[in-house]
């Protein structure tokens, strides 16, 4: 991130920029993330309790408190790196099916950030279609099954499909909408599975997590300066 008399284009192109971050966007990225999901906490447990066994906000505050007890650590390491360590602390500290699956995603993502810290819409696309492979052999799940799933792939798609300005803005309402997509559909997988029919007429917890985390992310880099160039 520059300063000075350069002024840099606003966060919205991801296609031609890159973001440099530094110490201090990576701890407000991972803060802006655990902060929103525990404040969600008891909407999340709801939506667990009325499809599964109500712990999902219990368990991702478990672990995301983990994570901002270790916040100085993590967030003296580079993104990447430090992605991952968030991903292998929720590994560590949330017992429920969430937590190997976000655990995952967040080490499988931050392995295809180099140490520069670079972003580009790219490096997104190839860490997100690894991080889908990765959840999807792990919970042998694939999409229309009711889990987090159809939010996360949903969002890949979009980052696909989508250049230019709109691309963050695009990716935050496709988000919502694959998390409220939800809310018909027949749990095929994880605790909801049990419930069969019963499970339709509710958002899937995991979604709504889902939707939460990929949104601040999106309004994290929409307000971050950009770099022209690469
Ligand atoms: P548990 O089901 O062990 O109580 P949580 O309540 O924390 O764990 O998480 C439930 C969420 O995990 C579900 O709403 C769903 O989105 C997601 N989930 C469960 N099983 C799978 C799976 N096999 N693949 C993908 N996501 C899953
Ligand atoms: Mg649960």
């Amino acid at each position: 991130m520059r300063q000075g008399s350069f002024s840099p284009p606003r966060a919205y192109d991801l296609e031609y920029c890159v973001i440099a971050t530094h110490d201090q966007t990576t701890r407000e990225l991972i803060q802006a993330i655990a902060r929103v999901v525990i404040e969600h906490a008891d909407e999340l447990t709801d939506l667990d309790r009325a499809i599964g066994d109500g712990d999902h906000g219990v368990n991702l505050t478990r672990g995301f408190a983990a994570v901002l007890e270790r916040l100085d650590a993590i967030a003296g390491l580079p993104l990447g790196r430090a992605l991952s360590e968030v991903g292998t602390t929720l590994i560590r500290f949330i017992g429920g099916a969430s937590g190997p699956l976000y655990g995952k995603l967040f080490v499988t993502v931050g392995k295809h950030i180099d140490d520069a810290g670079v972003l580009t819409q790219d490096t997104l696309i190839v860490a997100g279609e690894d991080a889908i492979r990765v959840l999807m052999a792990l919970g042998r799940a694939d999409v229309g099954q009711k889990t987090m799933l159809d939010v996360l792939v949903p969002v890949l798609e979009e980052l696909r499909a989508s250049r230019g300005e709109t691309v963050l803005p695009r990716l935050r309402q496709r988000a919502k909408a694959a998390a409220l997509a939800t809310v018909p559909m027949l749990a095929l997988k994880g605790r909801a599975a049990y419930l069969g029919e019963r499970s339709q007429g509710h958002m899937d917890p995991g979604a709504r997590s889902s939707e939460l985390i990929l949104v601040t992310v999106c309004r994290h880099l929409e307000a971050m300066p950009l770099v022209l160039g690469h």
